[in-house]
């Protein structure tokens, strides 16, 4: 089974294509969109359909309404911002099922978009429930996928609704994520090597253990180093680490170790006496961390090892910073990696949300192979999952 691709859809002119897609974008307190990738992302799939004719219906979620309709989640800033990118009309449905949406659907014209309001306003779509994925269909003919980032999830626009069409395909954006996927984890060109950091070891567990099997050198950085270095006997003061996983993390390390695959932590770290932007910093080695400071950033001589290590790298995967880059004191790590992957010579793929910010601050967006939409899901493909949402296009694809 293969998934199928809107590029090989027959006959899209005049059809009602009904478009998952992933415009979960941030706004600020005044409903502001602070930053528009994921509406721009979709918008090679969105232009095809309409060069074609199609009729384009859009679906998303966006934040956590729970369930209930609340006005601060409504999709109108996307739908506005959309429409200025494609420099042509988007209505908004005032719902995303119902009557009064389904009479604009029905009075659309070909190469009209019309963007559905919030689906997560309903608690069917997080429960996949199969009777709101009908309500959702709205007498559409096709549909199309192309919310990478939500395919961990069995939702109902994700899921149970591709039962409800003849015609399931993915889109463009989709089609990138599987072709880069693909590129770094399937068929890499090596060396393959993995930048893991992020908070904590807990939630990049399984990701690692899935590495350890494909990867030639690992290196990690960012909070979760610490319980690694703690495992190995050194004192971490008061750095983040999680003691349940100090057992988990050492045989992890044994394993790759034993496997002959390189090993990389930190060797010096940006200290602080507090977990603040003000606080008292310096930079020590491993070995110095000062009792009750803790480690809030990898330090220039790791900055120097790590970006060695990645000086014969062909193929490069990141998730997670390397500090906490959010303030300025604790940036310099991370950005210095951005800009040590961005210079490589290697096919280089960042995905996690916080990656991806941190490459467009560090102002290296150009110079990445491929930045990846997907936190969760682009994690879940690491860890060697198979994703609900890309599942059912592969099985339904050809249909
Ligand atoms: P994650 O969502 O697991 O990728 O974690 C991202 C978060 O990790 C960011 O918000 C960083 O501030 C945080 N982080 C990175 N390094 C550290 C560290 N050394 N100590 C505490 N938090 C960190």
């Amino acid at each position: 089974m293969s998934i199928r691709y809107i590029d090989e859809i027959e006959d899209l002119a005049g059809k009602k294509v009904f478009m998952r897609v992933d415009f979960n974008v941030p706004l600020d307190d005044n409903q502001n969109i602070t930053e528009d990738t994921r509406i721009r992302a979709v918008l090679p799939s969105i232009n095809y359909a309409l060069d074609y004719k199609a009729k384009i219906i859009l679906a998303s979620h966006l934040g956590r309404p729970k369930g209930e309709r609340k006005d601060k989640y409504s999709m109108a800033p996307a739908a506005k911002r959309l429409s200025r990118l494609l420099g042509k009309e988007v209505k908004l449905a005032p719902d995303c099922i119902g009557d009064e949406t389904r009479a604009m659907i029905d009075a659309m014209q070909p190469g009209d978009v019309l963007m559905l309001e919030n689906l997560r306003f309903y608690p069917g779509e997080e429960k996949n429930d199969v009777d709101f994925a009908k309500a959702l269909v709205n007498g559409c003919d096709i549909y199309v996928n192309d919310a990478f980032a939500v395919s961990h999830r069995a939702h109902a626009s994700v899921e149970a609704i591709t039962n409800l069409f003849p015609t399931v395909a993915a889109g463009f954006l989709m089609k990138n994520e599987m072709n880069y996927f693909d590129k770094a984890m399937k068929n890499p060109i090596r060396p393959l090597v993995a930048i893991l950091g992020g908070a904590k070891v807990s939630g990049k567990i399984e990701v690692l253990e899935s590495l350890v099997d494909k990867v030639d050198k690992i290196i990690i950085g960012g909070g979760m180093a610490f319980t690694f270095l703690k495992a190995l006997g050194y004192n971490v003061g008061k750095s983040l680490v999680e003691e349940h996983l100090i057992e988990t993390a050492l045989k992890t390390y044994e394993k790759a170790r034993a496997k002959g695959i390189k090993f990389y932590l930190p060797v010096d770290c940006v200290v602080a006496d507090q977990f603040n932007p003000s606080a008292e910093t310096k930079v020590t080695t491993i070995q110095e961390i000062p009792e009750g400071w803790m480690a809030l950033d990898i330090g220039p001589a790791t900055v120097t090892l790590f970006t060695e290590a990645l000086q014969n790298a062909k193929t490069i995967v990141w998730n997670g910073p390397m500090g906490v880059f959010e303030m300025d004191a604790f940036s310099r790590g991370t950005f210095a990696m951005v800009t040590a992957v961005a210079n490589s010579y290697a096919l280089t793929i960042v995905g996690g949300g916080d990656t991806d910010v941190a490459v467009h601050r560090a102002g290296e967006y150009a110079k990445i192979s491929y930045i990846s939409t997907g936190g969760g899901a682009f994690l879940e493909l690491l860890e060697g999952k198979k994703l609900p949402g890309i599942k059912v296009l592969e099985d339904q694809g050809h249909k």
